[in-house]
């Protein structure tokens, strides 16, 4: 959906608000729009039926699978939040948004490189279905830009990113590799979930186009599944024309609940990445804790990056443990009552999950530098809405488990 709505002026927390809600789609006499529950649009008469056909825009009734006003509303919403978008397209999952993207700028005989720390399923997406479509694909070292530049070839025409790295959260410098892209004449991508964009910008910040996983932070109750792409003019009609011959349409009540929680979103993001920053700071000093992987936290890995390209953080983060075993690990997550043990995130509820990324990583090492070997074991967390103090108390009861062998 492109169109334009509200005062661009405005501060984002107050776009957050008006986004997305144009008089004709609300009926202009209450405040969200109505969930349009329809496969069927009817026409008036067959003169108008015949037109509206081939005119093929958004925002008009034709059939349910181009949408109604509430699937609509939700993609202007998100374009009139992304700087420089022209238009977003909506997809079932944040996986769907990642092959949809993909799927519109790449053919057959191109070579596609992906960033090493990409979210697991998007380096399945390069290793299964890109490749039985015969598109190629080199994992790269997004910390490493001299070896980025040297991986492109001729056949290179899109490059994945995502910052920061999915599990082990580096910061990337988005703005150098996507002018790099740019300048070998390559489409970047980039997975925006983390930071979604009100902490970064991605499209400003270089990139042509921008997917989340609208399940993690839009939606925020951990209730729904979608995922989203925006773009500029020349790249949202490649997706919006991959999209609909993909046949993809998202529910108009999933699209109802993604507009709520996105009305929602400053605050819980706000909320989210204070308590994230007070928990990382807390964990640093901890004797178990090797090393804390959270960009928002003075003297982390990347967090001068952070600093310089992002406006936000969330309450996303990683950290390694010193010298733990399996079994340790297993006895810190088991003890926590505030956390589940999930693997999504960006919901109103704490999560935690184990993970060892040594198998999905191909450019990168893992550990990384400045850890002793001994020390990989990872968990990640997912900081909610609960008072920071709780959360603290129920880690620190993990720790103590973690001693009792
Ligand atoms: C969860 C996630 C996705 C996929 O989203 P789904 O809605 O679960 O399909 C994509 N990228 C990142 C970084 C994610 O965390």
């Amino acid at each position: 959906m492109s169109g334009g709505d509200g005062d661009k002026q405005h501060r984002p927390a107050t776009r957050l608000v008006e986004v997305g809600r144009k008089p004709e789609w609300t009926g202009g006499r209450v405040v969200n729009p109505p969930v349009y529950r329809a496969s069927t649009h009817l026409y008036p008469d067959e003169a108008s039926r015949k037109a509206e056909g081939p005119r093929n825009e958004d925002g008009r009734f034709y059939y349910g699978r181009r949408g109604a006003p509430t699937q609509w509303a939700l993609a202007e919403a998100i374009t009139e939040l992304e700087p420089g978008a022209f238009g977003t397209t909506l997809y079932p999952s944040g996986v769907a948004a990642i092959a949809g993207a993909l799927m519109a700028v790449l053919r057959p005989g191109d070579v596609l490189l992906i960033s090493d720390n990409s979210y697991e399923p998007s380096r399945m997406m390069a290793q299964g279905l890109l490749k039985r479509w015969e598109v190629e694909h080199r994992f790269f070292d997004p910390l490493d830009l001299d070896a980025y530049e040297a991986a492109f070839c001729e056949r290179t025409k899109a490059v994945w990113l995502e910052s920061p790295g999915s599990l082990t959260m580096e910061v990337c410098d988005i703005p150098a590799l996507a002018r790099i892209a740019r300048d070998k004449g390559a489409v970047s991508l980039l997975d925006n979930t983390w930071a979604s964009s009100l902490g970064f910008a991605g499209l400003e910040k270089g990139c042509d186009i921008s997917v989340m996983s609208l399940t993690k932070h839009v939606g925020g109750h951990s209730d729904l599944m979608m995922g989203s792409a925006s773009a500029g003019d020349k790249f949202y009609r490649r997706l919006r024309q991959t999209s609909q011959q993909l046949g993809q349409v998202v529910s108009p009540d999933d699209a109802s609940l993604a507009l709520r929680g996105l009305r929602t979103m400053g605050v819980r993001l706000e909320q989210s990445t204070r308590s994230a920053l007070a928990i990382a700071e807390w964990l640093a000093a901890r004797p178990e804790v090797a090393q804390v992987l959270c960009p928002l936290l003075p003297g982390a890995p990347g967090h001068d990056l952070w600093q310089r390209d992002f406006t936000g953080g969330c309450g996303l983060f990683s950290f390694i443990l010193k010298g733990a075993d399996n079994a340790a690990r297993a006895r810190f997550v088991d003890k926590l009552e505030l956390f589940g043990i999930g693997y999504s995130w960006g919901g109103f509820e704490s999560l935690a999950i184990p993970f060892d990324p040594a198998h999905i990583r191909d450019a990168m090492r893992w550990p990384p530098d400045g850890c002793d070997p001994e020390d990989a074991l990872g968990i990640r967390l997912s900081i909610g809405l609960e008072d920071p103090a709780d959360l603290i108390e129920d880690l620190a009861r993990g720790f103590a488990a973690m001693g009792e062998a």
